[in-house]
């Protein structure tokens, strides 16, 4: 079994990334900057931030922190979110989500200008994906892309079958997979928690991209032989170490390609964040 590490291949993008910007510098032009908004304490929130904004630092964009008190108004916010639209400085606005107390996200992503929405979360972007306009695109389903790419494992005439339809993950990595081209063309299946047949649907796929949140909800029965399964899904399990959606161990004789959890897709989320900011510079410098 291949198995497609995320690791090697995030620093493959942020290194590229980094040499880009460097020539860029060294022809007189600004760097990128990427504003990350913070709003309160949560513990999981700010290792998130911390580490995108250590990976920003190491590929030589600028990051500005804002990090709000928990007690922060909504109009407060707002008004951050619309002087830093106007900033020439800044390139890509990051809300780290969730919010906390009463604070509205979906207003508050609505007012990040759809040209600095590095998260591809704008239903300005989400509609470009669909048109196929070039646009910035929802970070993970980008890195899932990314390593298809990397690894040569092309989904074009191929059956896939996307597991979760959520706005971040599925439902544009159904739609990143359907496009024209090498790592799309797939003929693609979205099933969700309403799914009847979700193991039938499972073992005619090719491709098998994981984006639920249940530890082992794929079983080796579902897959076919030579089937190649991203893993998306992030899980907790009660003795503190991390899995994904797909049972890796009883899966990994079976199958032609697959992500490990921890080190899969999670570390191209970073990697796709910063090449967001970094396509959204060049387009303004
Ligand atoms: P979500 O909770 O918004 O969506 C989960 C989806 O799974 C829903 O569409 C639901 O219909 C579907 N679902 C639930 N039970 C199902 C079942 N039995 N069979 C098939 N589908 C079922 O989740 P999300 O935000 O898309 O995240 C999914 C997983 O991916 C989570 O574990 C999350 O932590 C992880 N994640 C990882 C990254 C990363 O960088 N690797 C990024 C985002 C999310």
């Amino acid at each position: 079994m291949l198995l497609i590490d995320g690791k090697k291949v995030a620093l493959a993008v942020r290194r590229e990334l980094h040499e880009s910007i460097d020539r860029a510098r060294a022809a007189g032009r600004r760097a990128p900057g990427l504003a990350v908004i913070l709003v309160g304490d949560d513990p999981a929130s700010k290792v998130y931030v911390r580490n995108k904004e250590r990976a920003c630092a190491e590929a030589g964009i600028v990051s500005l922190p804002y990090h709000l008190p928990a007690h922060t108004r909504q109009e407060e916010l707002l008004a951050l979110i619309a002087e830093l639209n106007g900033r020439h400085d800044v390139d890509g606005i990051l809300l780290q989500l969730p919010l906390p107390g009463d604070l509205n996200a979906t207003q508050c992503l609505l007012a990040i200008h759809p040209d600095k929405d590095v998260d591809g979360f704008h239903p300005e972007n989400v509609g470009r994906l669909s048109l196929g306009l070039p646009g910035l695109v929802s970070c993970t389903p980008a890195g899932v892309i990314e390593l298809l790419r990397y690894y040569k494992l092309p989904t074009q005439g191929r059956k896939a079958v996307v597991l979760g339809r959520s706005d971040i993950v599925g439902k544009p990595l159904a739609m990143l997979l359907g496009r024209p081209g090498e790592y799309g063309d797939a003929t693609v299946t979205v099933c969700h928690s309403r799914t009847p047949d979700l193991a039938e649907q499972c073992r005619a796929a090719d491709f098998i991209f994981l984006a639920v949140g249940k530890p082992k909800l794929l079983t080796a029965d579902m897959v076919k032989e030579q089937a190649v399964v991203v893993d998306v899904g992030i899980n907790r399990l009660p003795d503190g170490h991390l899995c994904g959606d797909a049972d890796f161990e009883a899966l990994k004789d079976k199958v032609a390609a697959m992500t490990p959890v921890p080190g899969g897709v999670g570390p191209m989320t970073i990697a796709m964040l910063l090449r967001n900011t970094v396509q959204s510079w060049q387009t303004r410098v």
